[in-house]
């Protein structure tokens, strides 16, 4: 069936296990992050054994598949009031900055008996989630050590997402400085301090991680092995663990302008064209419901990406040496947006080798 998403759990493992012993000598612990791939079992399985501490996700029915592997599940998205029943049930940690959704996961926690994990977030200046202000901080931290049924573990930080803010040595330094406040402060210790994502792991080439982070949640360079500070390639790590791959459903020689007065394309856009007189496009059955068309590239460079509407992708063949026939299957490395879209499409069959 096409299209499909072929993975290859083999070099997802192997980027697993690379990243493992690369935060393991600077003693972090590694948060595998599956949901660019909506937390597929089959690779999540496949990670158990490669040294992760947990598997974290956004999204509570994405955990929730995962109940029979055997590591701490931990929700990254700060929760939603209406879905702490949930939380109780299927997430280990959750990272929060709302004093009132902590409450309610204390309430929650304690109908069925449990105390529940927390960590805080804290905002280094990326503008999206967390404390942004340091008192609010420590009021919420006095506020949550009297709540019976929460158990808090640490903080969080996260960058690079919202405001596109590099983790730095500076930056990430107040985080560790907060946990350290905390802990003396308030006479606890705290476990778990997590630094940031892929976009965080620079810092430990350039030996800048303050000692005091404890944890990285890595998804980018797991699945792509990419950091994603600069978008460089890890060294040693599989960028092709995912590939998508459609069928040529038509294939003729047209103008490349469109004939007749230009109005507006199927999402409301009015298109330009360049005139490149005639050239050779194949139509492939798969469309903007599918992928994120920034996010795919052709293994064959010389096809061009012309456009798409929501359910045919038109390319440019004509540069192309290979002679295409209609029935033809098109491959395509994924970036993240990519592999994000076809991963969560279903009519994108998945295929593990
Ligand atoms: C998505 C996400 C991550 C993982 O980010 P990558 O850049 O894929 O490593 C980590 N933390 C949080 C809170 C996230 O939402």
């Amino acid at each position: 069936m096409y299209p499909r998403l072929e993975v290859n759990i083999q070099k997802i493992k192997e980027n697993t296990k690379l990243l493992v012993e690369k935060c393991r000598k600077e003693n972090i612990e590694v948060a595998a992050v599956t949901k660019v791939y909506c937390a597929l079992p089959e690779v999540v399985e496949a990670l158990e054994d490669t040294g992760i501490k947990y598997i974290a996700d956004s999204r509570i029915q994405n955990l929730k598949k995962l109940k029979h592997i055997n590591l701490p599940k931990v929700l990254l998205r700060i929760p939603m009031m209406s879905e702490i029943e949930e939380l109780v049930q299927y997430v280990d940690i959750s990272l929060n900055s709302e004093i009132e959704v902590i409450k309610k996961i204390d309430q929650e926690a304690r109908k069925i008996n449990k105390v529940q994990n927390i960590a805080l977030m804290v905002d280094l200046g990326d503008l999206r989630e967390g404390y942004f202000k340091e008192e609010e901080l420590f009021e919420c931290v006095s506020q949550v050590l009297n709540l019976k049924n929460i158990n808090l573990i640490g903080l969080g930080t996260n960058l690079t997402c919202y405001g596109a803010i590099i983790p730095s040595r500076e930056n990430t330094q107040r985080l560790a400085s907060l946990s350290r406040e905390i802990e003396n402060r308030f006479n606890i210790k705290l476990s778990f301090v997590s630094g940031g994502n892929s976009s965080s792991l620079h810092l430990i080439d350039k030996e800048d991680m303050p000692k005091e982070i404890t944890n990285l949640r890595l998804g980018e360079a797991i699945a792509l092995g990419r950091e994603t500070a600069y978008g460089d390639k890890i060294k040693g790590a599989h960028q092709d663990a995912f590939k998508l791959v459609c069928e040529i459903v038509e294939l003729k020689e047209k103008p490349s302008l469109p004939i007749g007065e230009i109005g507006m394309d199927a999402f409301g856009n009015k298109p330009v064209y360049e005139d490149r007189g005639i050239r050779k496009r194949a139509i492939i059955g798969i469309g903007k419901q599918d992928i994120n068309v920034c996010g795919i590239i052709p293994l064959d460079t010389k096809i061009d990406i012309l456009g798409a509407s929501s359910d045919h992708l038109i390319l440019d063949v004509t540069e192309s040496d290979i002679e295409y026939k209609v029935g033809d299957k098109v491959e395509f490395n994924l970036e993240y947006g990519g592999l994000m879209a076809a991963a969560t499409s279903e009519y994108v069959t998945k295929i593990f080798v």
